[in-house]
């Protein structure tokens, strides 16, 4: 039977989708579920999967079951987590790709999309189901306990904490990075260059910038060691026996491409030039046609650096325009433009929270705190408390 309840539907449970999901539900009024539909069947913590894809022991971790999520909420069972995937969003319904209560289509009042973006294994899985994307977690260690020679595709977070991990759990192993711009993580400040440039001539970790490995149209070789071409035509020095690909995010903005717009031109829903979808500062799709769909998150077109932390201001913001939708007034919450930063680690127990310097307010350098209290595990159980499941001491509980 057809629920009472207005739908809003949030598109997309990680870091980002998953807080929309739960500021709605503490604001919206009684007339209202909120939906979060997420084809994963529990949530991924990303942050510790270059971590997890390395050090063996932690992977079932990285999962944690929606279960919880609207746990802190009163009546939490009006509102639902959907394991389905959104083939298509319409003016005013979604369809999926299964059945759930009985249709394949489910109506919403209000939308806000958190698809963000695919990252390539071991950043991102390819599987849904919990099981399955462990069991590649502990495939991926195990290829790289056998590898005695790992080159790294990439310069960003990805590649920079998977090779000071590699570097310092097995320090025998030969690790280079090859990165494609003339800086590591170039979103940021240079001073972060040369902080990571620093760590990895105190590791022994070989890098090259300004170039790009030429992956081979058939993959790399599975005998190894195998030699390895840069776009350029140079062949590197050494051979290698694995490669780890940390390159690139593609937006997810597929289930956009039947939703008629008012101007039909190319940029009217999403930016030509990076693929994501074009928002007010109330965070509202541009396209006027559309004030009920809202953008939130590494998916929305805000030229910031993508981020989870500013994307949980953001929803919070998605959350109060929608709650003024409601009750009728004017969507008045603009999303802020704080400067980038980031929290990475460079080994098992150093990290470091770099803050880009914020230049509106006059700053030219960049905030830098150092730090050696890393835990094997990321401090995971934090982000278990987030999704409202508490670990009671019972280890056991990692694997639900
Ligand atoms: C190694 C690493 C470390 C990082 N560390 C930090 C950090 O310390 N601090 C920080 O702020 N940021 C960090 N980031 C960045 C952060 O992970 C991203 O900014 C964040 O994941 C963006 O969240 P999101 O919810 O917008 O989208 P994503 O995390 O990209 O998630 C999108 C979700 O949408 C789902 N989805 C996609 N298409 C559909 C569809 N059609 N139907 C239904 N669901 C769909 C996907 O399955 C996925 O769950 C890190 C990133 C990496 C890779």
């Amino acid at each position: 039977m057809a629920s009472a309840l207005k739908n809003i539907i949030v598109v997309g449970g990680s870091y980002v989708g998953k807080t929309t999901a739960q500021e709605l539900a503490r604001i919206v009024p009684n007339t209202h579920r909120i939906l979060l539909i997420e084809p994963h069947s529990h949530f991924h913590h990303l942050f510790a999967f270059p971590r997890f894809a390395i050090v063996p022991g932690q992977e079932h971790k990285a999962f944690i079951p929606y279960s919880g999520l609207f746990s802190s909420i009163s009546n939490p069972t009006k509102h639902a987590v959907i394991q389905a995937r959104v083939l298509s969003v319409q003016p005013h319904h979604v369809k999926l790709d299964r059945e759930w209560e009985g249709s394949g289509q489910v109506p919403f009042e209000y939308l806000v999309v958190a698809t963000g973006t695919r990252l390539s294994e071991p950043a991102g899985m390819k599987d849904n189901d919990k099981l399955a994307s462990v069991a590649y977690l502990q495939k991926h260690q195990a290829d790289i306990k056998q590898a005695k020679s790992i080159l790294i595709a990439g310069g960003g977070a990805v590649g920079v904490q998977m090779a000071t991990d590699l570097k310092e759990y097995y320090p025998d192993k030969e690790i280079t990075v090859v990165q494609s711009r003339p800086h590591l993580m170039p979103q940021y400040h240079p001073k972060l260059h040369e902080l990571i440039k620093g760590r990895f001539d105190e590791l022994g970790i070989k890098f090259i910038t300004g170039s790009r490995v030429k992956v081979p149209s058939t993959g790399f070789p599975t005998t190894t060691p195998f030699p390895v071409h840069l776009t350029d035509g140079t062949k590197l020095p050494s051979e290698f026996d694995f490669v780890i690909l940390a390159t690139g995010q593609t937006p997810n903005t597929d289930l956009l491409a039947d939703l008629p717009v008012s101007t039909p031109n190319p940029g009217s829903l999403l930016n030509p030039a990076n693929g994501f979808i074009r928002i007010r500062p109330t965070m509202q799709f541009l396209d006027e046609k559309y004030s009920h769909l809202f953008a939130v998150g590494d998916i929305a077109d805000t030229g910031l650096r993508k981020a989870a932390r500013p994307g949980a201001a953001q929803a919070a913001v998605v959350a109060k325009n929608i709650h003024s939708l409601i009750e009728g007034r004017e969507p008045g919450d603009e999303f802020s433009r704080a400067p980038a930063g980031i929290h990475l680690t460079l080994g098992l127990k150093y990290n470091v929270v770099f803050r880009n310097p914020n230049e509106a307010e006059g700053q030219t350098e960049p905030a830098v705190i150092e730090r050696h209290d890393g835990q094997e595990d990321m401090g995971v159980e934090g982000w278990w408390e987030r999704l409202g499941v508490k670990i009671q001491g019972v280890a056991q509980q990692y694997h639900l």
